[in-house]
């Protein structure tokens, strides 16, 4: 199947916004000021197909930080440089069931493995990336990250900065992984890769991109690059579905039947297979850091547009 005809979907991302532009609960991070400061009335949403087609409202070209919605991209890039058994087996694929930064998640796991789309299971994905040196491992990530959207990303240099003067909690994590074996690179230099990466900047409209990419098998629609191999893609919604919104993962499986991934700065990707992409940025988010209008946006998109994977038909 594809997406409904165009009016279709155009009258249905009007809907949705004009639905849920008045909401005003959830609160903008807060525990750098780069965040602190986000205006919560931004609120843009994109769908793109996977025939190229995209279909944007409200603030789709505002830039934001992509932060954890850079897990399923960069675990794609790994797999595809590694192999998907050897990050599998690295890494981790089961669900936490815990918040997005938990260190009980490896303490209460046996073999001390994670899933890709929580902090620890990103991190050990990062020190996975190839590369000799921290710069060629920025470039395969960076350069990897713009294939996905069809354009060149770059930092955002005033939350890099602000991440990575508070990242502590996440060098504990990196350093726990490494007392366990579990981490393929110097702590450090894992930690520091993992916070350039959830400072890229993009926009809804990139976030659909890069989802139609993986709904499309890992190509591209805009720009008919093959990023990666469709396995590859396959494996990343499977940790998507499992992870992509911590411990409310659960919830919208069961309220929006797609995978997807949110990121602390209000943007939340969501993968239609063989469909398309969405992408929602708006920055107030809910206890688990899950922007609340883009769950709100999504949940409704997916009914509307028929794209729950579970539905009969
Ligand atoms: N930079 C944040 C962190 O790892 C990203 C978290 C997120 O988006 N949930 O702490």
């Amino acid at each position: 199947g594809s997406l409904p005809p165009a009016e279709t979907v155009r009258a249905l991302v009007r809907e949705a916004w004009e639905h849920f532009a008045p909401v005003t609960d959830g609160h903008v991070a807060d525990y750098i000021p780069a965040l602190a400061e986000a205006d919560p009335s931004l609120f843009g949403l994109c769908i793109a197909g996977v025939d190229g087609r995209s279909f944007a409202l409200g603030d789709a070209d505002h830039a934001f930080s992509i932060q954890s919605m850079s897990k399923p991209f960069v675990f794609a890039l790994v797999c595809e440089a590694l192999g998907g058994g050897i990050a599998r087996e690295r890494v981790g694929v089961n669900a936490t069931g815990l918040p997005f930064n938990s260190v009980m998640a490896i303490e209460l796991n046996a073999e001390r493995t994670m899933n890709p789309m929580v902090n620890a299971g990103a991190i050990a994905t990062t020190s996975l990336v190839p590369g000799a040196n921290i710069e060629a491992k920025w470039a395969f990530i960076r350069e990897g990250l713009s294939r996905f959207a069809g354009r060149e990303l770059a930092m955002d240099e005033r939350v890099y900065t602000s991440e990575a003067a508070t990242n502590q909690r996440n060098q504990g994590i990196a350093r726990l992984l490494h007392g366990y074996g579990r981490l393929y690179a110097d702590p450090d230099e894992a930690t520091e890769l993992y916070t350039r990466q959830c400072a890229l900047n993009v926009t809804a409209h990139d976030m659909a991109v890069m989802g139609a990419t993986l709904a499309d098998g890992g190509v591209n629609p805009v720009t008919r690059e093959r990023v990666v191999d469709a396995d590859r893609c396959q494996r990343v919604l499977a940790v998507m579905a499992t992870a992509g919104l911590y411990e409310h993962s659960g919830d919208w499986l069961y309220e929006v039947g797609l995978p997807g991934k949110s990121g602390v700065a209000g943007g939340i990707v969501t993968i239609a297979p063989g469909k398309g992409g969405l992408g929602v940025f708006s920055p107030p988010l809910d206890a688990a850091g899950n922007s609340v209008r883009g769950q709100l946006a999504t949940k409704f998109l997916s009914e509307a547009l028929g794209l729950n994977l579970f539905a009969s038909r």
